[in-house]
């Protein structure tokens, strides 16, 4: 069975085309720029599987223009069963699209097929998913259009933070707006938490009862989830993606009394301030220079001292929430290091592993010092596990979208 994964973009669309049968990935890509003059379209065919286990990727780009959301898929279409560089001969052998969906709110604990009324789901949080939501059901009215009779799955990242208890997602702000506007904790990353965490449960033995894993997700975005007995107890996002660890630009958790003092010493609106902490700060913000980890890497080792900074407030900042997750769940298992920073810094791992020895963590450097593969990093037998495990939220989505359209 073929399955195509739709991560849809306000002006981006991302594709990747999954063989279920071959549990293998046959072509991926991006349009992005979508209603500009000059579109881009990347189009990436898996040509094979070199020693290490890595794809080996044919790649083509294309400058054009792609008027919408409808044309980008016409054209992923059309590139899959392109005679020369297409993997399928007929659109027909796509027997379902999954779609990644940011915002569920609290109507959906898991992955769903999609119909009508699951649209108006959707539909009904714009509000708390502005920029992703409706282009996620754009991505799915779409796919509806051009490819009528093909099923749609939505996998939402919010799906695996469904089980926090109360006392996790609800804020101390008055109650009333829990009621009528839904501001709680949501979380997000939610498909990355779940494939690490059921990947890591694997490695422990298969038993989720009993197991205790805190699971870094460290990228331009980061998440950091507590998951005890395999379900999410509490996640570091919020209401929006916004809250939780810094990251590249967003902010992260800061006293909130910030945000009125700043817009009236910068007479700023709220959308003005919502872009600030959303784009202008984190390790951005800090730096003034870049968001980008490994130009922050190699500024730190040069002696740059804003650099240093982020380092150590990213260290300080993940081991504040790994050490306070460890003691909401009684203890920790295993903690987990996924996303582009968490699986290819280990400087971060070591500085945080060390901070951590209190817990029993203790860290083979020799491992630690592999990069972006699947490993345990911690020294055989040590209390606490160190694993990194690269993350795949679109096999994740594959795979749901598979199960529910075999059920
Ligand atoms: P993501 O959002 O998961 O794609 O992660 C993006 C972040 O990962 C950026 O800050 C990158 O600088 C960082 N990153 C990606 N690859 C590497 C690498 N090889 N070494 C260090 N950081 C990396």
């Amino acid at each position: 069975m073929k399955i195509l994964v739709i991560n849809c973009g306000s002006s981006s669309l991302k594709y990747q085309l999954f063989d279920m049968d071959e549990n293998k990935l046959l072509a991926k890509g991006i349009c992005d720029k979508i209603g500009n003059e000059l579109s881009g379209f990347k189009y990436v065919v898996i040509t094979g599987i070199d020693e290490d286990g890595k794809e080996i990727e044919a790649k083509e780009f294309e400058k054009l223009h792609i008027a919408d959301h409808s044309v980008a898929i016409d054209l992923v279409l059309k590139k899959l069963v392109n005679k020369e560089t297409g993997v399928i001969a007929d659109i027909k052998e796509i027997s379902a699209v999954g779609h990644r969906v940011l915002h569920g709110g609290e109507k959906f604990n898991g992955s769903v097929l999609v119909d009508e009324k699951v649209k108006e789901a959707i539909r009904e949080c714009f509000d708390l998913g502005p920029l992703h939501n409706p282009a996620n059901l754009m991505g799915i009215e779409c796919c509806e259009k051009v490819m009528p009779r093909v099923p749609q799955v939505a996998v939402f990242d919010t799906g695996f933070h469904a089980t926090m208890p109360d006392y996790a997602y609800m804020y101390a702000l008055p109650y009333k707006y829990y009621e009528k506007y839904g501001i709680r904790r949501y979380g997000f990353h939610g498909t990355s938490h779940r494939f690490v965490s059921k990947r890591c449960i694997e490695l422990l033995g298969g038993k989720a009862e009993g197991t205790r894993i805190v699971t870094c997700h460290l990228g331009n975005g980061s998440s950091i989830s507590a998951v005890k007995d395999g379900k999410c107890l509490d996640t570091t996002m919020g209401v929006t993606p916004l809250e939780g660890i810094m990251m590249g630009t967003r902010c992260g958790s800061i006293d909130p009394a910030i945000v009125p003092i700043i817009m009236k010493k910068e007479n700023l609106t709220p959308d003005e301030i919502d872009d600030v902490m959303n784009k202008q700060s984190g390790m951005l913000g800090v730096t003034e220079k870049t968001n980008d980890n490994r130009e922050i890497e190699e500024m730190a080792k040069n002696g740059d001292k804003r650099a240093q900074l982020v380092e150590s407030m990213l260290c300080h900042q993940l081991t504040k929430y790994i050490g306070g997750f460890a003691a909401a769940m009684g203890g920790v298992d295993a903690v987990v290091f996924t996303g582009g920073i968490g699986e290819n810094n280990p400087h971060y791992r070591t500085r945080v592993a060390e901070k951590l020895a209190f817990l029993g963590t203790a860290i083979d450097e020799e491992a630690n010092g592999k990069r972006g593969k699947e490993i345990e990093i911690s020294v055989p037998g040590s209390k606490v596990k160190l694993f990194v495990i690269p993350t795949n939220e679109e096999l994740m989505i594959a795979q749901d979208t598979f199960e529910i359209v075999s059920e």
